[in-house]
């Protein structure tokens, strides 16, 4: 019987935990332990119910474009719970000059693919939309370097939309379609209406929608994990402090107690990982380190009726750093998950936060949700005055992975590292993508790779 540890119980360990399982339950010789700091599994992933309300602390949904959240929900016998945002209604805005404009039709991920609703629109100067023609005319060139997000889109497309946040970003990275459709077609405008038509004449099928998510929310795929788990292998209330490789064994460290495995998979944010391998190896340990993390915090306000008709319609709003406020974004639920507030009530998920305003977190609850309040009401109206009948604040620190340039190039000297431990692998949002549906394939290859190197993998 071979031994596995699992260091982390957010979505990547649970996601590891769960693919062992499947392949203990089918007969591998295989057991595993899943070591959670926290009182609680599923990390980031927490839903609460407020007010006939569906409160989400963390992530709200997935991209239904990645498979890999809706697979698992699928097996865990949630396909029927599978929802869709309304994308009836799928209507962003953008704070310009302190007013909300409608981000133009054919703005695919802030790439235009129209010509006259993006030349129409107030929100890009005439400077900027000369800047975007001649994008379009771009020739095919080598992407070969990596860029940061500001010089391939933000300049001139995403500036003054993200801020400074984006030239910090590695495009390669962060949006690696994106940059070989741009070294294939030479403009993002031409590679995404090609994209475009190539869907449209490929398939009559109805258009899926852009998110998806779970009718009780996120903490349902959590609950269904864990209830699919063997709640013996399940610690919760249990930090790992070290890890030590000794002849062909890891021995995990918490506290008083020490157990020995045959493997480890850390799944926990880089910061963690690289705390617990600083004995087993200082170099691996300070390339995770090198990752940047920054905090988010998001504040839920429920509304009665009248804020919900005084609301435009459509998904929220973004605000770009130039416009000298605290808030990043809005959401209104009550439109993008219809079911999730009764018809009588507006929710508004609002976010703060970010590499540039680490300095929230110190806040109270009471400050955060003034600073909300006063903010919503300049930039919605007087009717956001109206006293909120509940709010909920969730501090996230040190969530959120960054890939700053370069990023590609540290992941392989980690995996060279890595490769140097039989029997460690690594999961979760600080390595090739932050969504839940890449942390969720980043745990089940984690678990796979590990059973590998064993000789306990087959696909089937
Ligand atoms: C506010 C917010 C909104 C988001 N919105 C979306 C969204 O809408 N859609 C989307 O796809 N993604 C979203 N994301 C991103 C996504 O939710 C996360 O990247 C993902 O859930 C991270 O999962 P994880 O398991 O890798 O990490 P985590 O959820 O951080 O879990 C790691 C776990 O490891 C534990 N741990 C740490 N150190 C140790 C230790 N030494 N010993 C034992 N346990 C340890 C922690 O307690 C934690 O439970 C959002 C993230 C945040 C914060």
């Amino acid at each position: 019987m071979k031994r596995i540890a699992i260091i982390g119980g957010g979505i990547s360990g649970l996601a590891a935990a769960y693919a062992l399982e499947e392949k203990r339950r089918s007969g591998t010789p295989v057991e595993y332990v899943l070591f959670e700091s926290k009182i609680r599994l599923g990390g980031v992933l927490v839903t609460e119910r407020v007010d006939g309300c569906l409160v989400e602390a963390g992530p709200d949904s997935f991209l239904t474009e990645k498979p890999w959240a809706a697979e698992l929900c699928t097996k865990l016998g949630l396909g029927d719970q599978l929802i869709g945002s309304n994308d009836a209604q799928r209507k962003t805005y953008i704070l310009a000059k302190n007013k909300l404009v409608v981000m133009p039709d054919g703005l695919m991920f802030m790439v235009p693919t129209k010509i006259m609703p993006t030349v129409m629109s107030p929100l890009f100067s005439v400077k900027t939309k000369m800047r975007m023609a001649a994008e379009w005319f771009h020739p095919p060139r080598k992407a070969s370097a990596d860029e940061t997000v500001a010089e391939m889109l933000a300049d001139p497309l995403l500036s003054g939309v993200y801020g400074g946040e984006a030239t910090q970003l590695s495009v390669r990275a962060v949006l690696p379609r994106f940059a070989d459709m741009e070294a294939k077609h030479g403009s993002l405008g031409r590679a995404m209406l090609s994209a475009r038509k190539k869907m449209g004449s490929a398939s009559k099928a109805p258009v899926r929608p852009l998110f998806s998510s779970l009718k009780d929310g996120m903490q349902q795929l959590v609950d269904a994990l864990v209830a699919s788990l063997d709640p013996n292998a399940l610690k919760t209330s249990v930090p790992v402090e070290l890890l030590a490789r000794e002849l062909d064994r890891w021995t995990v460290s918490a506290g008083y107690q020490s157990d020995q495995f045959d493997a480890v998979i850390i799944a926990t944010p880089t910061p963690a990982a690289a705390a617990v391998l600083q004995g087993a190896d200082q170099a691996l340990s300070n390339e995770l380190r090198g990752i940047q993390y920054s905090s988010s915090v998001t504040v839920t306000l429920g509304y009665d009726d009248q804020v919900r008709r005084a609301l435009p319609p459509g998904f929220g709003f973004l605000v770009p750093r130039s416009e000298g406020r605290r808030m990043l974004a809005a959401t209104f639920v009550h439109n993008k998950f219809p079911h999730r507030a009764p018809a009588d009530r507006a929710i508004l998920r609002c976010f703060l936060g970010g590499a540039r305003d680490e300095e929230i977190l110190q806040k109270g609850e009471k400050e955060i949700v003034q600073i909300v309040r006063d903010e919503l009401e300049q930039i919605v109206g007087p009717a956001l005055r109206a006293e909120p009948l509940f709010f909920r604040v969730y501090k996230w620190k040190a969530a959120m992975a960054q890939y700053s340039v370069g990023h590609l190039e540290r992941m392989q000297r980690i995996e060279a590292l890595r490769l140097k431990h039989p029997g460690l692998a690594l999961a979760g949002n600080g390595y090739s993508g932050i969504g839940v549906p890449d942390c969720i394939r980043s745990g089940t290859e984690a678990a796979s790779k590990i059973l590998a190197e064993m000789g306990m993998w087959s696909a089937a």
